[in-house]
C-alpha cells in the first residue's frame, strides 16, 4: 500500500456476526482515517472476510483470493488481508499457498489491524504477516461498528461457543464462549437509535445461553426492546437446549420482541442427534415447539437441519423428514453434511455419496417449498403489519420490501417513500417464500 493512501474495501463471506464483525472492523479502520470504498478496484487494501462452517464456502473465498491475485498483478502495491474463520482454520496453508496475500487475522485480533497495517507500510520489508491467537477476553465492547445506514442492525451480544458439535468447526476457529455486558449493549442500541435505525438483533452463536453477572439473554432482550425508539427486536440463533420457558415468556409478553424464533433442529433422529452431540432429544424439540407455538402468537418459526451425516441411514433421513412435516416450519435452511477437519467426527466413514446427500437436500427442500407456500397462501386475504425495509431488490420502480414480525417477506407498491414505515398490507398472493401484498 502506498503510504497516504488510505482506501479499503471489505467482503464478507456466512453467516450474521460474520457481517458484523466486517462492520466492527470498518469502525476500527474508520477510526484510523481510513476510509471505506464500493470495490476491490478503487481501494488500497482489500479485506475478505472468512467462514469455514463448509467447504463450499471455504472454495468461494479460495476462488476469490484468485481474482484478487490478478487485480494486485495490475496494482502491485495492493494489500489483501484475509480474515475470520480462514485465517484461523488455515493460517500458514494460506499465506503459503497464496503467497500474494499479505495477511491473516483472527476474529479475536481485529483491534490489532491498524498496528499490522504500520508495520506492512514502514517499509520492514514484511510482506505477510499472521495474528491469529485466540483471546478470550476479547469481546469488542467498547468499539462501535461502523454500519451503512438503514433500518435494521446486528448487534454481537457475545462471541464464541462452547458447545461442540460434533461436526462444527466453529468452537476451534472462534475460541469460547463469552458474553458483552449488558449495560454495554444497551449503550450500543441507544447509540442505534441516534442513527435511525429501528429494528436490532442480537446475535451469538447460542444467544439461549447468553449470561453476564446477573443477566440472562430473557432479561437482556427485555432491556433492549425498552430502548425508546425501538421498534422491533429479533435474535439468532437459539440452541434447542438452552431455551428457557422465561424466554418463550419474555418473547410472549413483549409487544416489540418478535414472534421470530431461529432454532435449529439439526436432524429429526435421536441416533444422529445423539452422534452430532446436541444433547437434546427429538421429543424435547417438539415439545418445545409446542409450548413456543401455544404462548406465543403466530410464530414464525425456522430451522436449520443437516442431510447426509455420517451414518444417517434411509430411517433417519425418513425421521427428519416427518418431523419437518409434522412442525410445519415457516422456513428451513437445509446443509449437506460437509466434514471439517478437527471436529470429533473427521474422519468417521461417510455413508452415503455426494449424489445421495444431495438427493436428500432437494427432496427436503421439495417437501419445505410446499410446507412455506401453502403457510403463506392460508394468508391471503389477511391484513399484515409489516416493517419497510427499502425497495423491493427486485426492484420495479415504485415496489418495496417489508417483513412481519414473523420473518415473512412482502413486497407491494407505494408511490410514496415508506423506508423505516411499520404499515399494514393486505395479502393478494403467494410465490415461492415471497407475499404481494397491497398498502391498505
Ligand atoms: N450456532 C448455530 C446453531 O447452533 O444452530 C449455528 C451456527 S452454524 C454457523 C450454521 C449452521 O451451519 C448450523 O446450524 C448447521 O446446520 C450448519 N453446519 C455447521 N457445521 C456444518 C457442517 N460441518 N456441515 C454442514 N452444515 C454445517
Ligand atoms: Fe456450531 Fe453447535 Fe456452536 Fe452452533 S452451537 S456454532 S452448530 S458448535
Amino acid at each position: 500500500m502506498k503510504k497516504g493512501t488510505k482506501k479499503y474495501y471489505v467482503e464478507t463471506y456466512g453467516c450474521q456476526m460474520n457481517k458484523y464483525d466486517s462492520e466492527l472492523v470498518a469502525g476500527i479502520l474508520n477510526q484510523h482515517g481510513y476510509h471505506q470504498v464500493r470495490s476491490a478496484q478503487e481501494s488500497d487494501l482489500v479485506l475478505v472476510n472468512t467462514c469455514s462452517v463448509r467447504q463450499h464456502a471455504e472454495n468461494r473465498v479460495f476462488g476469490r483470493l484468485d481474482a484478487l491475485r490478478l487485480l494486485k498483478l495490475k496494482h502491485p502495491d495492493l494489500i489483501i488481508g484475509v480474515l475470520g474463520c480462514m485465517a484461523v482454520r488455515l493460517q500458514d496453508e494460506l499465506l503459503t499457498q497464496k503467497p500474494f496475500v499479505n495477511f491473516v487475522l483472527g476474529p479475536d485480533n481485529y483491534r490489532k489491524l491498524p498496528g499490522l497495517l504500520s508495520k506492512l507500510n514502514n517499509g520492514s520489508g514484511q510482506n505477510q504477516l499472521k495474528l491469529a491467537e485466540f483471546d478470550n477476553h476479547e469481546i469488542y465492547s467498547e468499539l462501535y461498528p461502523s454500519r451503512t445506514s438503514g433500518i435494521s442492525a446486528w448487534v454481537a451480544i457475545m462471541r464464541g461457543c462452547n458447545n461442540f458439535c460434533s461436526y462444527c468447526i466453529v468452537p476451534y476457529v472462534r475460541g469460547r464462549e463469552r458474553s458483552r455486558l449488558a449495560k454495554d449493549i444497551v449503550a450500543e442500541v441507544q447509540q442505534l437509535v441516534q442513527e435511525n435505525f429501528v429494528e436490532v438483533t442480537l446475535l451469538g452463536q447460542n444467544v439461549n445461553s447468553y449470561h453476564n453477572g446477573d443477566h440472562d439473554f430473557a432479561d437482556l432482550i427485555e432491556m433492549v426492546a425498552n430502548v425508546p425508539g425501538i421498534i422491533r427486536v429479533r435474535f439468532a440463533t437459539s440452541h434447542p437446549k438452552d431455551l428457557s420457558e422465561k424466554l418463550i415468556d419474555t418473547i410472549a409478553g413483549h409487544p416489540k420482541i418478535c414472534n421470530h424464533l431461529h432454532l435449529p433442529v439439526q436432524s429429526g433422529s435421536d441416533t444422529i442427534l445423539k452422534l452430532m452431540n446436541r444433547k437434546y432429544t427429538r421429543s424435547h424439540y417438539l415439545k418445545l415447539i409446542k409450548t413456543a407455538r401455544e404462548k406465543i402468537q403466530d410464530l414464525g418459526l425456522y430451522t436449520d437441519i443437516i442431510v447426509g451425516f455420517p451414518g444417517e441411514t434411509e430411517k433417519d433421513f425418513q425421521d427428519t423428514l416427518g418431523l419437518v412435516r409434522q412442525v410445519e416450519f415457516d422456513g428451513v435452511f437445509v446443509f449437506k453434511y460437509s466434514p471439517r477437519e478437527g471436529t470429533a467426527v473427521y474422519g468417521l466413514e461417510e455413508t452415503l455419496t455426494e449424489q445421495e446427500k444431495v438427493k436428500r437436500l432437494q427432496t427436503l427442500n421439495q417437501i419445505q417449498d410446499e410446507i412455506t407456500l401453502r403457510r403463506n397462501q392460508q394468508l391471503i386475504g389477511t391484513v399484515q403489519r409489516i416493517l419497510v425495509e427499502g425497495a423491493s431488490k427486485k426492484a420495479k420502480f415504485n415496489q418495496y420490501m417489508g417483513r412481519t414480525e414473523s420473518n415473512k417477506i412482502f413486497v407491494f407498491d407505494s408511490n410514496k417513500k415508506v423506508d423505516g414505515s411499520l404499515l399494514d398490507v393486505k395479502v393478494i398472493s403467494a410465490e415461492g417464500r415471497t407475499l404481494f401484498s397491497e398498502l391498505l
